[in-house]
């Protein structure tokens, strides 16, 4: 144990739980833990959840010094002034100036970002695209998500939303979109867009048969267990999620000239499955470059640290704004 030495940590902001990492200064995890969130017992609660959280993992670190906290947060939020504009784990604590709030209890700074934002920072940091100046992180779980970051830096446009990619439309009339708009690429590459298009698939080949659909595929998953076992079904709903997906990519590396995508999120698990329709559909779709070259050029990687990218990044942000390098 090192008590001359400086610690982070990152906060994942989780519905069900908040977990978190003490990192030192070169992202390697000195300790690690969660907490219950208990959204329902008010916010109060949750603070002090948080708060006892980052005390803990401070202790256990045995790092001397905590320099600041970084809580990766799904929502819109106000990176700026450290607020939660609207946060889908946490209803009611729209406009809430989370960061300067949990800053009296801990004492030391604490930064917010957004919890696709934060995945691309952790991995950019120690995980997958640690050689990377310039990709877009994709993160698919229960929707769409996206980090965008551009000569080493998150480019966040000109209000806070850039990178995201769920809501951009891959078809005019698909399927609605939480967001109220239709045919974004979250309807189909999200872990619920998978199960939809399952259903709707054995609905397709069943249309003459008085039966009903099995419910047996609830998360992606299970899909990606029944694609391993061969399922037809569940086969070509992964290489119709490609489709969509490598469409969206190809969009993207078009619009910026990006050549490298990381692929994030409970999803991912499964990116096995789809990796191969998913470059060939990009190679396909991109400008100024033959299908050859762009299978070469364009490179897509399934995202390494999991569900700890968030906490990490998180983490790592913070030990940047530190520094007075954001
Ligand atoms: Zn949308």
């Amino acid at each position: 144990m090192n008590h001359l030495s400086t610690c982070v940590i990152g906060i994942d902001m989780g519905g069900t739980y908040i977990k978190g990492a003490a990192l030192d200064p070169k992202g390697k995890i000195l300790s690690e833990g969660r907490i219950e969130t208990e959204v329902a017992q008010g916010r109060a609660r949750v603070l002090g959840n948080m708060a006892r959280l980052v005390a803990d993992l401070h202790e256990m670190s045995g790092a001397k010094s905590l320099i600041g906290v970084g809580l990766g947060v799904p929502g819109a939020l106000d990176f700026k002034e450290g607020r939660i504009i609207q946060s889908p784990n946490f209803p009611g604590w729209d406009d809430f100036p989370i960061c300067s709030t949990i800053e009296k209890e801990v004492g030391v700074p604490v930064m917010i970002e957004n919890d696709a934002n934060a995945a691309a920072m952790g991995e950019r940091w120690v995980g997958a695209a640690q050689d990377l100046d310039h990709f877009l992180l994709i993160t698919l779980g229960t929707g769409v998500g996206g980090g965008l970051v551009l000569g080493g830096k998150l480019w966040y446009g000109e209000t806070g939303k850039g990178g995201e990619v769920g809501h951009m439309k891959i078809t005019p009339d698909g399927p609605r979109c939480g967001c109220g708009s239709t045919g974004c690429l979250e309807v189909y590459a999200s872990s619920p867009a998978l199960v939809r298009m399952a259903a709707e698939e054995w609905n397709r080949e069943h249309k003459n048969a008085d039966a009903v659909p099995p419910m047996r595929w609830t998360t992606s998953s299970d899909l990606a267990d029944a694609a391993e076992q061969h399922d037809p079904i569940a086969e070509a709903v992964f290489e119709k999620m490609a489709r969509y997906l490598g469409v969206g990519i190809a969009n993207v590396a078009n619009l910026l000239d990006l050549n490298h995508f990381i692929i994030s999120g409970g999803v991912s698990n499964a990116f096995h499955l789809f990796e191969r329709p998913l470059r060939q559909e990009v190679a396909r779709r991109v400008f100024g470059m033959t299908p050859e070259e762009a299978l070469k050029r364009i490179e897509i990687r399934r995202a390494l640290l999991g569900e700890s990218a968030g906490m990490i990044g998180a983490g790592h942000l913070a030990l940047l704004a530190s520094e007075g390098k954001i």
